[in-house]
């Protein structure tokens, strides 16, 4: 017998070429029932199992993930845009909602980075997302990782953010409070600069890099004027373009 998907032969219940099982039925309800079964089992697997154990253990899945763990959790490429588009679609509701249409209360970021954030937030992240990795990976991480490992663990990092801007949402949702205003800006700025600190310190201190405290405060107010920085030449090119 030869595997229906690849045409590999076959010899045990599961094809060891393409991995697609050697038993394939024709599709019915039953198929159509267990597929979306499935569907939703395996998202509460690897996609709860990641979100949750990123939260609060975040230096135990990076390393994990980069050491082979890599059926374990969700890959960080999707992960990441998964919270994107929750993020986005929810933004785009509450956006609605909201009775403050525009940042009337200030914000930490300048007036062109924050009119672009308001705007293509996850574009924005996305585009500064590797210039954070190089400096990550220059101050704190070379010799020991290379860039596209810290690159991946990037990927989660920002997953968190995104995570972290869709409670805040949520609460704004039910709490029915204009979310655009630096209070809410500085709450996530704060908790993530926090978190990304624990992250960063557990993930790194398995690779014994020396003076690891100061590299990652190093990289860390980089990473901030990094961040800024770009938000706000972005902001300035985007202004330019709609005149
Ligand atoms: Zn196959």
């Amino acid at each position: 017998m030869n595997c229906l998907n690849c045409g590999h032969k076959l010899s045990e219940k599961f094809c060891s070429y393409c991995g697609q099982k050697a038993d394939v039925k024709r599709l019915d309800w039953k198929s159509l029932s267990e597929e979306i079964l499935h569907f939703f089992t395996h998202i509460e697997k690897s996609f709860f199992r990641t979100a949750w154990l990123l939260t609060i253990r975040p230096g135990m899945v990076i390393h994990e993930y980069l050491d082979g763990k890599r059926k374990k959790y969700h890959k960080p490429i999707g992960f990441l845009l998964i919270w994107i588009t929750i993020f986005t679609l929810l933004f785009h509701f509450a956006d609605k909602l909201s009775p403050i249409k525009e940042t009337t209360n200030g914000s930490v970021f300048s007036d062109a980075a924050n009119y672009i954030i308001n705007k293509y937030r996850s574009i924005v992240e996305l585009i500064i997302l590797p210039f954070l990795a190089i400096n990550a990976w220059l101050i704190v991480a070379k010799p020991k990782l290379n860039y596209v490992e810290v690159l991946a663990a990037f990927f989660y990092f920002s997953s968190l953010l995104f995570m972290l801007l869709t409670l805040q949402l949520v609460f704004a949702l039910i709490a029915r409070v204009n979310f655009h205003t630096a209070s809410f800006d500085i709450i996530i700025v704060s908790i993530y600069s926090i978190w990304l600190i624990y992250a960063g310190v557990s993930f790194y201190k398995k690779y014994e890099i020396k003076y690891l405290a100061l590299r990652i405060f190093i990289s860390l107010f980089t990473g901030i004027a990094i961040y800024f920085g770009i938000a706000h030449l972005l902001g300035i090119l985007v202004r330019i373009w709609h005149l």
